[in-house]
């Protein structure tokens, strides 16, 4: 498979902090915005890489719609001069439901985002405002109609299931309200309680109930049938899409493919070498005014950790891992190199090997991270 090459930005900026969320995301405002904006132009203007040839761009956070649409289109447009971006590239912007509006959505789509990300989570207003969300059931209709009359052809919708003390009809509701809007790929995540945020110490306190193990489960096992009964095709563990609707950023970073990132905490991956920038908004802003270097965490990889980290990402994608393409492309002999661990994992009914390829069963998909992990420690 050709290399394909990714660029990400990151936008730092949200209206509130999420009960549940890890990501680099801070809510502030005021003058801290636009010295955010004018250092990551000049970050994008000095990248030594400026020229590359780039196959799909994303815009994460983050809010990327807390800018304004001029903002947003500054920044794309500064891409489009600097980087060989292709005219084929899909180009995505995670957005909020709460914060479009069909001129802020004209605007991008002019400039030439051509795919949003819209994270709804849920349909349900008690659930949002536990989550602590900023938009409304009803805004997430108003943005994707705001969306469709911008002319957005490709949209995705992102959902969480399992949330405290939610009910397995409540998924599927919030599932079939996602359907009933038609985007054309839909991302469906189980909630994932991580350190550092309200809903983990909550948890911890005994103050935030879950759904139990059962009913996480077949919230999944719902998710997958209800969606493929509605023409989505799931792809990737958590993400299904409409025939030829694949997230195409993602895809790269699934394939374990070359990436540049911009702004706060955004990772860089290019040949061989791994490096993420610095986290905190006030810090990056500082070290790009005085010209200092922006990484504050970088790893060479070998090739056989290449290998393991392809094939962990691989295994992720429905396709699996085409054993040919990957000897080609790592020049290395990894069937033989892994042919224990493959018998292992295949005896645990975990995993299936068929045409020159290997791909998780529906119960290795479940233990993904388990099955994974034996490729580091092969
Ligand atoms: S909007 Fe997204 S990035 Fe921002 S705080 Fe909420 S979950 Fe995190």
């Amino acid at each position: 498979m050709r290399e394909r090459i990714g660029l990400y930005v990151h936008i730092p900026f949200c209206h509130t902090k999420c009960g549940y969320c890890d990501f680099n995301s801070y809510a502030m405002q005021g003058p801290i915005v636009q010295a955010f904006e004018d250092a990551l132009r000049r970050e994008i203007e000095q990248s030594p890489y400026s020229g590359s040839a780039i196959d799909t761009l994303f815009f994460g956070g983050g809010t990327p719609t807390f800018l304004t649409g001029d903002s947003l289109t500054q920044i794309l447009e500064l891409l489009f001069k600097r980087f060989g971006i292709h005219p084929d590239a899909e180009i995505t912007s995670e957005a909020n439901p709460g914060t479009v509006d069909t001129a802020k959505l004209k605007t991008m789509r002019e400039a030439g985002f051509n795919r949003l990300s819209f994270g709804v989570q849920s349909f349900d207003a008690a659930e949002l405002k536990r989550m602590e969300r900023i938009h409304s059931p009803e805004e997430v209709f108003t943005a994707v109609m705001a969306a469709r009359e911008a002319g957005f052809d490709n949209l995705n919708l992102d959902l969480i299931y399992a949330l405290p003390d939610q009910p397995l009809e409540r998924w599927q509701a919030n599932l079939l309200k996602a359907i009933q809007l038609q985007p054309e790929h839909l991302s469906l995540y189980g909630l994932m309680l991580e350190p550092n945020t309200r809903f983990y110490h909550l948890y911890q306190k005994g103050r935030l109930r879950l759904p139990d193990d059962e009913t996480q489960l077949a919230m999944h096992a719902f998710a997958r049938a209800c969606a493929q009964e509605h023409g989505y095709q799931p792809y990737e563990i958590s993400n299904y899409a409409k025939p030829g609707r694949e997230c195409q950023h993602n895809l790269i970073y699934w394939h374990n493919m070359p990436y540049f990132g911009f702004g706060p905490g955004a990772v860089s991956y290019w040949e061989g070498a791994r490096w993420t920038n610095i986290k905190h908004p006030r810090e990056y802003i500082r070290r790009v005014k005085e010209g200092e270097p922006l990484g504050f965490e970088s790893e060479r990889l070998t090739g056989w950790e290449r290998v393991a980290e392809t094939i962990m990402l691989g295994l992720r994608l429905e396709a699996g891992i085409d054993w040919e393409a990957l000897e080609t492309r790592f020049q290395l002999p990894i069937r033989s190199h892994y042919a224990e661990v493959l018998i292992a994992l295949e005896s645990r009914g975990w995993l299936q090997q068929q045409n020159g390829s290997a791909r998780l069963t529906e119960e290795g998909f479940l233990w993904h991270s388990e099955a994974a992990a034996a490729f580091f420690e092969g």
